[in-house]
């Protein structure tokens, strides 16, 4: 388990499972789950200010400016339900952003940082994201083609109705997978650089995937 204070961060494409493996360590180790693109989504439904500029690129499958989504995850760490870590999902997603949380640690007084980077197929990708179908109420990850729901359109969990995200369209996830090898697979070498990375086969079943995280979690492998 990590220690108190740490952060995780799940660094891979766009349809690696970040968020379904998020979830799950969250729970596991009793730390928040914040996903980036769940903040600016719920901001585009509230229609605030950060909504109305991010709507239009997240659209297009292209990142919001840095110093919106900064603002936005520094509001959200200084709360204390993160005092004892917290696992990220979709930050840091440019270097800058990556340094802006080194930055925040360090003010915040968080211990190491841990990087799990999930290593997947391209090919895969597509299939998962395009499949992908988000539960209304309580953001829990389907996929009609892996992991359908028993009832169709119906969460397993708490019968609320499944969502199809308007940014899951190939041609929008053509954008996002590109805007992934320009702006964000370079972080991959910042972290191995400072000896966080850990790489994740995160092209084994969810279930898997989970299992490799834990262990390295729970400090039988350290992060290298
Ligand atoms: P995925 O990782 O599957 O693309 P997310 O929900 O994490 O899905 O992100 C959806 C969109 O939200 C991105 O395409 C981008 O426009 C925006 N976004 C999310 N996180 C960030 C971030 N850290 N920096 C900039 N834009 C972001």
């Amino acid at each position: 388990m990590p220690r108190l204070g740490h952060a995780v961060i799940l660094l891979g494409p766009p349809g690696a499972g970040k968020g379904t493996q998020a979830q799950r360590i969250a729970e596991r180790y009793h730390l928040p789950h914040l996903s980036t693109g769940d903040m600016l989504r719920d901001n585009i439904q509230r229609d605030t200010e950060l909504g109305r500029i991010a709507k239009p690129l997240m659209e297009r499958g292209e990142l919001v400016p840095d110093d919106i989504v900064i603002r936005m995850v520094e509001d959200r760490i200084a709360q204390p339900d993160c005092r004892n870590g917290f696992v990220f999902d979709g930050f840091p997603r440019t270097l800058a952003q990556a340094d802006d949380l080194e930055r925040i640690c360090e003010k915040y007084k968080f211990g190491v940082t841990f990087v799990l980077h999930m290593v997947v197929d391209k090919d895969l990708l597509m299939r998962r994201l395009t499949g992908r179908r988000i539960c209304k109420a309580g953001g829990h990850i389907y996929n009609v083609y892996d992991r359908p729901p028993k009832q169709e359109g119906i969460c397993d969990l708490d019968g609320s109705e499944l969502i199809h995200r308007p940014d899951d369209t190939e041609r929008v996830i053509s954008e996002r997978l590109a805007a992934y090898e320009r702006q964000t697979r370079p972080l991959a070498d910042y972290y191995r650089a400072r000896k966080q990375l850990s790489p994740v086969d995160a092209m084994a079943g969810a279930d898997d995937v989970t299992s490799s995280i834990a262990k390295i979690l729970d400090g039988v492998e350290a992060p290298r």
